[in-house]
């Protein structure tokens, strides 16, 4: 064995093996994988194969199909069959949640360059005439798919990545990493050490045990999982093709053709934790104990919707285990505080999925940046809230829920709450639905006294509609108070705040006293965060971001080291707040705040430190609704005081909550965006239009040269904000846009502009279609509805209210 490598892959089943062969493939040949037995042991080889582009994430559904294309060119190369069977998939709906759900993917696959179609049951059946189509209503077709070997898939990766000069030893284990004092690390193995520059944590069943050798407790966990292969079919006899492989949702089946006969696989609602503390050192190519009698409902029901497999045998069952994160996606990327320490776990479709992975995770090592926004696969997507019991309740749910879709109106139950705010229980007494971001409990509407706080999953608009209207229509005419804890928040001090922040941030860092909109760029110009600065003295910084980054966005800022001089920290946990919207935002406060708020005094993007009624608090002219805004911050011990004194400060002007789905249908009245959803590191900072706030008088700050060549040729593509001729849906995101027949677009985000009355959606159109009135359609839910761009919001479109 070599005694160093530029990097150590520990892991060899189809995770490990294809990021081997993308590091090798984008040249850096000198890496070397480590496997404890065999190729595949842990939970590749005993996998179905199954192989499809669904998922909930456009990015990671283009990932994926870039997985399944990629097995022809890795055959090629090694001359290894995956053994493929490229035959499709086929989706089928039993309700009209589940109808509506493959219709949205159909909209979102036409500009993923996908091809879908909706068919009828009769042609699902010639596809698959195994299904009794009477238990459904309707079903999805996609070309992209199938099944493929998994020990041949593997091997064709690693003899790939052989003949670009990777290496792999077999039958060595890793047993520490010591780091260096220079980032690099020894990895100690049962056959001596190997120096490596970066390690890779590719261990699937063991991740979690070689994410504890360098301290970290990974949010991964494994679970049992049954398939059953059935003796032949005679139905099957004489068959040309092989039947297309088949997902039903209601019954939680997956079923395709194995030979003659067909495999059958189901998620079933009470899944079982495999190895909950520890995984075994010595399981290898092993696999569970049957367990017909937990699992028998669930196949009842498969044999029902599939009834000729009930009148064959079953050959053989398989129960193996396999890894999860608590949403379901994978764990990649580089763990903040850990230097070339990388992961590429939790991943439960591993023949669809580790491709792309592969991909993202070389392009990362080899040039700092993944090269497309994958923030729902990003290991930072999880903070400190993912404890080990978090992600055992979260990953149950997750494994019960596999074949259930998620409507977009739904919060799903698990392990919540879990971090809550001084006046969640004000906040629930007052009606509050509550959603959970970054595990914080926050508002997302108010039922009205009288009115249950349920909603009905579903894509179309819920009972909730008019409540969220009240809630907006009481914010333009009076006033409203949402919570804002929400937030990612930090505090950046020291004598070199200033200078370090003017390099991390494209926009001008504010004088004292003042609030900056601030974009942050990747070397490449894309937006890697649209935040807030508020400058509380010349050393002294408040940044306000979205609360779901903020491992993501610390992560970045420890990436480029702030210098000795200057202390960063979270104050996710120490600063919450509120704020105050509306056209009397400005009387009710001033009868808690000595300070003049009349607009001459404090204007818009002002900050102070003063005191709120009893409340030492900062206090910022600022907001994301368009109207006359204050955002009121304190730390947790005040909260609740602040809360009840704003509220009787208010009660005689109509104050009143509002939730995050109001302040949805807010913004986009003003055509403003939201981190995450309309700007992601996908998009350059001139396509979301963030470049009105870049301070290119600047000589330097990361993304200049991107950002600098970008504004001499133009942004390709634009963010804008469309008026939709909407029936009784709005979109939910990415769905595509349709000019003459071609997808051009997609969209990001959409709510109902309830003060305007228009359906709204956002998205991205090529530069030559962002132009006011352009006539585009979008498919919601099958009807193709019309889609006007409107580049001056419709809602105050000169910004009157907003700075009144
Ligand atoms: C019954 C079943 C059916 C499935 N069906 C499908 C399907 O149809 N389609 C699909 O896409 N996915 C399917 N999966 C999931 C799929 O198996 C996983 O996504 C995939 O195997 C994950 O691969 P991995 O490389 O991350 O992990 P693993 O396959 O677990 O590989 C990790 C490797 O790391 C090695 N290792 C661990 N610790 C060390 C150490 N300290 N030193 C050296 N080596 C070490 C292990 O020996 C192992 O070989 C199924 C899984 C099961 C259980």
């Amino acid at each position: 064995m070599k005694d160093s490598a530029r990097a150590v892959i520990i892991g060899g089943g189809v995770v490990g093996a294809s990021t081997l062969f993308h590091l090798a493939k984008i040249g850096w040949t000198d890496v070397l994988l480590l496997e404890k037995s065999e190729l595949t042991s842990g939970s590749t080889w005993h996998a179905a194969g199954g192989m499809h582009t669904f998922n909930g994430e456009a990015n990671i559904s283009r990932l994926q199909k870039y997985t399944i294309d990629l097995y022809r060119e890795i055959e090629a190369m090694s001359g290894q069959s995956c053994g493929l069977h490229a035959n499709g998939g086929l989706m089928l709906a039993a309700n009209q949640g589940e109808l509506d759900s493959l219709k949205l993917i159909c909209s979102r696959a036409r500009y993923l360059g996908m091809e879908t179609a909706m068919i009828s049951l009769e042609e699902a059946r010639e596809l698959n005439p195994l299904i009794d189509t009477s238990y459904f209503t309707g079903a999805l077709w996609r070309a992209d798919g199938g099944h493929c070997d998994p020990s041949g898939t593997t091997q064709a990766y690693v003899k790939a990545a052989r003949i670009l000069g990777a290496e792999v030893e077999r039958y060595t284990r890793v047993l520490r990493l010591d780091p260096r004092a220079d980032g690099s690390w020894d990895v100690v193995t049962d056959k001596g050490t190997v120096h490596a520059e970066h390690v890779i944590n590719c261990a699937g069943l063991w991740a979690r045990e070689v994410g504890h050798m360098v301290g970290i407790e990974l949010p991964v966990l494994a679970m049992e999982h049954h398939y059953l292969l059935t003796e032949d079919i005679p139905e099957l006899r004489g068959r040309e093709r092989e039947i297309v492989n088949t997902t039903d949702y209601s019954g939680e089946i997956y079923m395709r053709q194995e030979r003659g006969g067909a495999l059958i696989g189901t998620y079933e609602p009470h899944g079982i934790v495999w190895s909950p503390v520890k995984t075994p050192d010595d399981f290898s190519m092993q696999l569970l104990p049957d367990d017909f009698e937990r699992l028998a409902p669930q196949f009842e029901v498969g044999f029902q919707h599939f009834p000729a497999l009930g009148r064959v045998g079953i050959r053989k069952a398989i129960n193996g285990p396999f890894t999860f994160a608590p949403d379901g996606n994978p764990l990649v990327g580089p763990v903040r505080g850990l230097r070339n320490y990388w992961v590429a776990c939790a991943v439960m479709a591993g023949f669809s999925q580790a491709g792309g992975i592969g991909l993202v995770l070389s392009r990362w090592m080899a040039h700092g940046d993944p090269g497309q926004d994958i923030i729902s696969m990003d290991v930072a997507r999880f903070g400190a809230f993912a404890t080990p019991q978090y992600t055992s309740l979260k990953v149950r749910e997750n494994y019960a829920r596999r074949f259930r879709l998620a409507y977009p109106n739904e919060e799903l139950p698990a392990a919540r709450p879990v971090r809550r705010s001084p006046i969640y229980d004000r906040l629930l007494a007052a009606g509050a639905v509550m959603g959970a971001n970054f595990g914080l409990e926050h508002a997302l509407w108010f039922a009205p006294p009288g009115i249950a706080p349920l909603e009905t999953p579903t894509y179309r608009r819920s009972e909730a509609f008019d409540i969220v209207k009240a809630e907006c229509k009481a914010v333009r005419s009076a006033v409203g108070l949402y919570e804002t804890s929400n937030y990612g928040k930090y505090e950046v001090t020291g004598r070199g705040a200033r200078t370090w922040l003017d390099r991390i941030f494209a926009s001008r860092i504010p004088a004292p006293g003042r609030l900056s909109l601030a974009p942050m760029l990747n070397p490449a110009g894309r937006i890697v965060g649209d935040l807030s600065i508020a400058c509380l003295d010349e050393e002294r910084f408040l940044i306000i971001g979205s609360g779901f980054a903020e491992e993501f966005h610390l992560r970045w800022w420890q990436m480029h080291g702030p210098p000795a001089d200057v202390a960063l920290r979270s104050a996710a946990s120490t600063l919450t707040g509120v704020s105050i919207a509306g056209p009397r935002a400005r009387e009710l406060l001033q009868r808690l705040v000595r300070l003049d708020l009349s607009g001459a005094a404090f204007r818009l993007f002002n900050v102070a430190q003063c005191a709120v009624g009893l409340a030492p608090a900062i206090l910022t002219r600022a907001g994301f609704t368009g109207e006359l805004g204050y955002e009121v911050w304190t730390t947790p011990d005040y909260f609740l005081t602040l809360y009840e004194q704003l509220w009787e400060a208010g009660g005689d002007l109509g104050l009143v909550h509002f939730g995050g789905r109001a302040l949805s249908s807010l913004r986009l009245e003003k055509n403003y965006g939201s981190f995450n959803k309309d700007f992601r590191p996908d998009y350059t900072v001139a396509e979301t239009g963030l470049d009105r706030f870049v301070d290119f008088s600047k000589s330097e700050f990361i993304g200049r040269e991107a950002a600098l060549a970008e504004r001499a040729t133009g942004p390709k593509r634009r963010f804008v904000v469309m008026e939709v001729d909407a029936i009784d849906a709005e979109v939910v995101g990415y769905e595509s846009i349709i000019k003459d027949g071609a997808a051009v677009g997609y969209v990001t985000s959409g709510a109902y502009g309830h003060c305007i009355d228009k359906s709204l959606a956002a998205g991205y159109v090529p530069g030559e279609l962002a132009r006011e009135g352009e006539v585009l359609e979008i498919d919601i839910l099958g009807h193709g509805c019309t889609a006007r761009v409107r580049l001056q919001p419709l809602y105050d479109p000169k910004g009157l209210r907003l700075r009144s």
